[in-house]
């Protein structure tokens, strides 16, 4: 594993072992098939395939800092305050940017977006923004009902893929009563549905 350009003042191997301290080994594991997930759906789609495989490996940076340090981070820094109203879930890509940031020098404004939207998806997505989140959604380690289908269909058609996560995350929240992250409902009426 290594990065060609790291949009930061550190190097590959400075990033890589920064992450690696930053959360478990099963975590790490998975942020690394992210990153070659995304390097393979950049290739199709015409994509940066160096700044994609960068952007999936940081994805799940801070998803492992302490809801104590993220309330404390939230009510210091220029956040919405509802934010405090939900959970690292939720946190570990909007927030978890700030740690992305302050920790890893990344300040290139297409990754963080990228890590901003990976977990609700958002109205606009970027291509680098659909990459990250469907990467995440069908990385080789992930096994759920409907995840071969996810495959083909990403693989196929990214906008497709997009749609397609977006009604299976929302059908699964739903199912287990959680409250939906309004950007998440918002992002599945745009990607998933029709009139
Ligand atoms: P991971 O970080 O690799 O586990 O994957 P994600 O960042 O995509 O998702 C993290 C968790 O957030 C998953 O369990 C999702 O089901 C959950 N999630 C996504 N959207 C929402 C939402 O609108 N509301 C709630 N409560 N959870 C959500
Ligand atoms: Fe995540
Ligand atoms: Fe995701
Ligand atoms: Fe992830």
């Amino acid at each position: 594993l290594t990065f060609k350009k790291t949009y930061s003042p550190l190097s590959s191997d400075e990033i890589i072992a920064k992450e690696k301290t930053n959360m478990d080994d099963k975590r790490f594991q998975h942020c690394v098939r992210v990153s070659e997930t995304s390097r393979k759906l950049a290739k199709l789609n015409n994509y940066d395939e160096d700044k994609a495989a960068l952007a999936g490996f940081v994805h799940d940076y801070a998803k492992q800092v302490p809801v104590e340090e993220y309330r404390k981070v939230i009510k210091e820094q220029d956040f919405d305050k509802d934010l405090l109203n939900w959970n690292r879930a939720i946190w570990h890509g909007i927030v978890g940017t700030y740690f992305i940031e302050r920790d890893l020098k990344i300040r290139d404004a297409e990754i963080l977006t990228a890590v901003r939207r990976h977990t609700t998806g958002d109205i606009v997505m970027t291509t680098l923004d659909k990459i990250v989140f469907m990467a995440d959604f069908i990385e080789p380690g992930r096994d759920f009902p409907g995840v071969e289908e996810a495959r083909k269909i990403t693989y196929a058609n990214l906008d497709e893929g997009v749609g397609y996560q977006l009604a299976h995350t929302l059908a699964f929240l739903v199912e287990k009563r959680n409250k939906i992250y309004p950007r998440t409902l918002e992002a599945y009426n745009v990607w998933s549905t029709k009139l």
